[in-house]
């Protein structure tokens, strides 16, 4: 588990939400939503803090604090992750969880959303600390989630690992097997299979119906990725399996280019081997600043949030932006994009693949039927381009704003089913 970049993430997810809040005020009014609907929109179902005791290595015992919030659930269990992080707040839980829900939503999954996590760094803890505290702070919720009522997930500094450990201390509370209760399992003990490469090419499936849609030609397209990390990585190498060609690629420490495209296969064994994908043979150094502006057809941020800003969206050159990091793109590049006409594929959609096969472990498990890799592939592939056509149909004919389509239709999915429950 890698802790240095934590300020980073932290940060990524406050702008996710930013974002998310200030898109959603204009969602309401189009919508033109009741008083009543403003309301349920506005309030957590179940939103709660524990305290619960850790004895540490020293001896001594130590008291630590833990968030969750249920969002909403009148589509299915919540679902969310479990993170830790030593600036973890309960306002910024609930603002996660709702953007769950939303997400939940745009992809047509039968889950509401939640997120929860502790107030530690994990970073100052050793592995026996980290999982009392993750065995301490299951034991404080365990009552509030079970695979019908709220179903945690990594997230932010918590892994396959902590997984485990939140499903052992779960089945030992409970005396059975459970193990619906979390997803992000290692397969031995019901993982599903594709997981590790779930966003990534869930994204790729969605831009592939867009470019159907845009009479783009595979072999004739060029891509620019920015991040070669869990998500930008798995997007280039699947992109290169699929023939389609990659001109550019960057890390934190600077990018790569090659406009007759790169041989990512040959880029992730350098990166392997010096840490970077800069300096890469055949290739030409260029900044992340130039990545993003660079001579492409199709632009994939996959690293950090507010990349594509007021400073440099008017010199994208990409006819179709695919947002598979959280939050890339700020209002103000959102706006000049759609004045370009350069199609954007919002982050809530793009890189939903990864809840999508979340849903399928859960489904597996409370089945006992463990999928063949390609069932799993199938399903995402069908998941996630109903969910790019419906979004897209919500679209005005000639102009669309995905983002805002989305999240409207998140919104209507969500109360449609409060309404249907009598709850509005
Ligand atoms: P990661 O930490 O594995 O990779 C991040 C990559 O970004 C690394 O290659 C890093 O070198 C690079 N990077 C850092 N600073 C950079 C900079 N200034 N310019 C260019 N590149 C830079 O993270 P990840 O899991 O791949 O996540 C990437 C993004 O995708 C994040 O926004 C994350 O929230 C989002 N996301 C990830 C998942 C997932 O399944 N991992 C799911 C949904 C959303």
């Amino acid at each position: 588990m890698e802790i240095k970049n934590h300020e980073r993430l932290h940060a990524d997810d406050r702008n996710l939400c930013k974002l998310a809040i200030s898109e959603l005020e204009d969602i309401y009014s189009d919508l033109g939503l009741s008083e009543e609907e403003l309301d349920l929109l506005d309030m957590p179902r179940r939103s709660f803090t524990v305290h619960f005791p850790v004895r540490m290595d020293s001896g001594k015992i130590r008291m630590f604090v833990g968030h969750r919030v249920q969002y909403n659930d009148a589509r299915g269990p919540a679902k969310g992750g479990i993170r830790f992080h030593p600036e973890l707040t309960l306002d910024h839980v609930k603002d996660l969880s709702f953007l769950m829900a939303l997400k939940c939503a745009v992809v047509n999954i039968p889950f509401g959303g939640s997120k929860g996590g502790v107030v530690v760094n994990p970073k100052e803890l050793s592995r026996n600390e980290l999982e009392q505290v993750t065995r301490g702070y299951i034991r404080a919720i365990a009552n509030h989630i079970g695979p019908f009522k709220d179903i945690p997930a990594p997230d932010v500094y918590t892994d396959e690992k902590i997984m485990v450990w939140i499903l052992d201390e779960y089945e030992r509370i409970n005396g059975e097997h459970i193990p619906s209760v979390v997803t992000g399992k290692p397969i031995e003990l019901g993982g599903s299979k594709a997981r590790s490469y779930s966003t990534s090419l869930g994204g790729i499936y969605v831009l592939e119906e867009a470019m159907r849609r845009m009479d783009m030609d595979k072999f004739e397209v060029s891509i620019a990725i920015q991040g070669f990390g869990n998500v930008g990585e798995n997007a280039a190498r699947i992109l290169h399996e699929k023939g389609y060609k990659v001109v550019a690629v960057s890390d934190s420490k600077g990018g790569i280019i090659n406009k007759e495209g790169l041989d990512i296969e040959a880029v992730m064994k350098h990166k392997t081997q010096t840490g970077s994908v800069v300096d890469f043979e055949g290739s030409q150094n260029i900044t992340n600043e130039q990545l993003l502006t660079c001579e492409c057809d199709i632009l994939i941020p996959a690293a950090l949030s507010d990349q594509l800003n007021s400073n440099n969206a008017h010199d994208v050159k990409a006819k179709v932006v695919l947002e598979l990091a959280n939050a890339p793109t700020t209002k103000e590049a959102d706006n000049i994009f759609f004045e370009k006409n350069i199609m954007l594929i919002p982050d809530v959609l793009a890189n939903a693949g990864g809840v999508v096969v979340s849903y399928f472990e859960w489904s597996q498990n409370l089945n006992n039927d463990y999928w063949e890799e390609d069932k799993v592939l199938e399903r995402l592939k069908k998941t996630m381009i109903t969910a790019f056509n419906d979004v897209y149909s919500h679209c005005d004919e000639k102009n669309c704003r995905m983002r805002r389509s989305a999240y409207q239709l998140a919104i209507r999915r969500i109360l449609h089913a409060e309404r249907l429950r009598g709850n509005l």
